[in-house]
């Protein structure tokens, strides 16, 4: 099986807080990948190394083989934390905005998306008028779009309550059984 992405001895501090301290590990092409721990522990910034936001210290990783890339980097769609969207503007404009900025995908494919979360029937309602549920589907809509190779999700289900959360879990199971992506790397 393919290996999709690998992490070797990697470390980033800020300051004097050492975030993550020589990690490494290789996540094996399909399903759903889960990585776990406590507040605090790095994950957030994990992420934002191999999603080339943040620079490492030290270490390296690499996606599909190769080192990160703007190349690899489209193959990649995420939800990182709180999702930005325009609260006045409607499902579908917010996405078309998403659309502009991540360059994937066409109107074809928001609605796709937008189908896949279940929000079709609300695409032109304001975000402002979605529940916290809805508006985090409609975040892993974004992520969708255009049909990336491997999904990152920072805690998808932050901040819902017991209902909104199951939602969401079931949610990402069912897409799983898709087949595309080949990566779900969920953050919890
Ligand atoms: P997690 O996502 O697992 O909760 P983070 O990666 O957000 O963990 O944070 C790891 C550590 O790095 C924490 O101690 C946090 O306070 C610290 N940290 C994260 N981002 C910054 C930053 N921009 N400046 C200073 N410290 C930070
Ligand atoms: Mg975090």
């Amino acid at each position: 099986m393919q290996t999709v992405l690998s992490l070797n001895n990697v470390s980033k501090s800020y300051g004097s807080i050492q975030a993550l301290k020589n990690v490494s590990f290789e996540v094996p092409e399909g399903a759903v990948f889960g990585l776990l721990g406590p507040n605090g522990s790095g994950k957030t910034t994990m992420l934002s190394i191999i999603l080339d936001i943040l620079k490492a210290d030290t270490g390296s990783f690499e996606w599909f083989g190769k080192p990160g890339s703007p190349e690899t980097r489209k193959k990649i769609g995420s939800l990182l934390e709180t999702p930005n969207f325009y609260h006045y503007l409607s499902a579908v404009d917010n996405l078309k905005i998403t659309q502009a900025i991540n360059g994937r995908g066409n109107n074809e494919s928001i609605d796709q998306a937008l189908g896949q979360v279940k929000l079709l029937e609300r695409k032109k309602n304001k975000f402002s008028s979605f529940s916290l549920g809805m508006k985090q589907r409609l975040a892993i809509g974004a992520a969708l779009l255009g049909n990336p190779d491997v999904l990152l999700f920072d805690e998808p289900t932050n901040g819902l309550d017991p209902v909104g959360i199951a939602e969401i879990r079931e949610l990402i199971k069912e897409l799983s059984k898709q087949g595309k992506p080949l990566l779900w790397l969920v953050i919890c």
